[in-house]
Parts: structure tokens; sequence; C-alpha cells
């Protein structure tokens, strides 16, 4: 077996606009379910509204699409109910940090044995590019015509704080990173989030001067700096750049955690 055979073929074409990174994320996903020689039965991936929340309407097991923001409820219902069960979550930087933050941290802080995969396009896409809780500052969006002058979330360090037992980010540059994190996060008993920043050509690209999808991904490689380097510069006294974010496993920790297999 493949990950190509997680896939629901008969529902491709898939809706993603052209370039779009999400469906890099969910390839690297699935490549790490597969690994993990889940039975399709035993596995259920849940998410609520936005692009990103789409991807289990593609994949042949059960899913859950839920209402905005709650996809992490629907799971922890699902995952309490029968903790035999292999329970991923995709969401989205507006679902998960916007309305649906209050049950992320929650999650975090409880601990709950499922594994969250947010593709992080720093922007509401489906419903017309408003800014969302990740968008930089000086990013434009509908809702930030002259830049956005809200510092944003980061939804990393707002996971380690809340308590989940694995957090780690990469982007849609660094596939085979991403694919081996989304594994270590399925292989962690407790919560396991993983932020893939992902371009967004339709909502965000074309408002950001990104002409081209390349750009954008190029932007993304050459502005992750990876977690060892950042270290060492604290280490030395040295400014960490403030255009720049942390990539790299960022916390792997064995806190109580509720759900787990018994
Ligand atoms: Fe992807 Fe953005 Fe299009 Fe949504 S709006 S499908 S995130 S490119």
């Amino acid at each position: 077996m493949t990950f190509d055979d997680w896939y629901r073929q008969d529902r491709l074409p898939h809706i993603f606009c052209a370039g779009c990174g999400n469906g890099t994320i969910i390839n690297c996903t699935l490549a790490a379910v597969d690994q993990m020689g889940w039975k399709k039965d035993d596995t259920v991936f849940v998410s609520g509204i936005g692009c990103s929340s789409r991807a289990p309407g593609y994949i042949v097991t059960d899913s859950l699409h839920t209402t905005h923001g709650r996809a992490i409820a629907f799971a922890t219902g699902v995952k309490m109910a029968n903790p035999d069960l292999n329970v991923v979550v995709f969401t989205g930087d507006g679902d998960l940090a916007a309305i649906g933050g209050n049950h992320f941290i929650h999650a975090c802080r409880r601990n709950i044995d499922l594994t969250v995969v947010c593709m992080n396009n720093q922007i509401y896409g489906m419903t017309g590019g408003q800014g969302s809780p990740t968008t930089p500052r000086g990013c434009f969006s509908t809702t930030t015509p002259t830049g956005c002058v809200e510092m944003p979330f980061d939804l990393c360090e707002l996971a380690i704080a809340a308590g989940a037992n694995y957090v780690s980010r990469w982007t849609s540059y660094h596939v085979k990173e991403l694919e081996k994190a989304v594994k270590v996060g399925l292989e962690t008993p407790g919560f396991s989030f993983i932020e893939a920043l992902v371009q967004c050509p339709t909502a965000f690209g074309r408002r950001n001067k990104f002409r081209q999808v390349a750009d954008h991904v190029e932007y993304l490689r050459a502005h992750s700096l990876l977690k060892a380097k950042r270290d060492r510069l604290i280490e030395a006294g040295e400014a960490v750049p403030d255009d720049m974010f942390v990539v790299g496993e960022l916390a792997r920790r064995k806190r109580p955690a509720l759900g787990v297999k018994p």
C-alpha cells in the first residue's frame, strides 16, 4: 500500500487553486499515516471550515467535516468515546486560532491524544482573503488594506505554553522534514501539533507581491530559521532576525495525556 491508496479517487480532482500548498501538506500527512501501518477502519480525519478543511473529503476513511472552529471539539469527542481510534485533525489558521482558539488551547492543556496538522496560509482563503490571527504585520488582506498592524499569533509557542506533548513547524518547501514531523506526532501519545506554513497564491500571494507561486515557496525557504541555529544565536547573545520563523521540532515531552490507547 502507498499513500495514494488513502485517497478517495472518485472525489478527485480536488477544489484547491492551482499552486496551492495544501495538497503538499495532505500528501505529507498521508505518507506519514501510511508508514504507521494504520488500518483505514481504525483511522478518522476531522476538519472544520476553510480550504484546508476540505482535506478529509478526499480520504478513504470515516471523516467529519464539522462547523467552523470546532474540529478539535469533535475530534475530542471521537477520541474520548473510542480511544482505539487514530484521530487526525486538518485545520487552517483562521479555523484553529480565531473561532477555534479556545478549543485549541484547552485540547493542548488536556493533552488529548490527537494529531493536529495546521495549514497556515496566514489569511482566510476560502472566504475572500480577510486577515487572520497569523497574518504577519505589514501584510495586506481585504481587512488590512494598508497593512496589518497587529502582532500575529505564534501557533507553536501557543501550543507549547498550553501543554501539548509534541510541537513542530515546517513549510510546504520542507516536504521530507514535514513528513517525518507528522510521523513523530502520530507516534507521540498526547496532543501533537504540526504547523505547516503554506503558499496561498489566490488570497495571500497576489496581495503581497508574490507574483509566482515559486516566489512564495522560496520566501518560505529563505525565511525559515532552524531551531538549532536560533538556539546558537541566543547562546551567543546575538539577535534573532525578526523577519524569520523558527522551524524544526520545538517540543517533545511526556506529560500525562487523555484518550491514549489502552
Ligand atoms: Fe489554496 Fe488559497 Fe486557493 Fe484556498 S484560496 S485553495 S488556500 S490557494
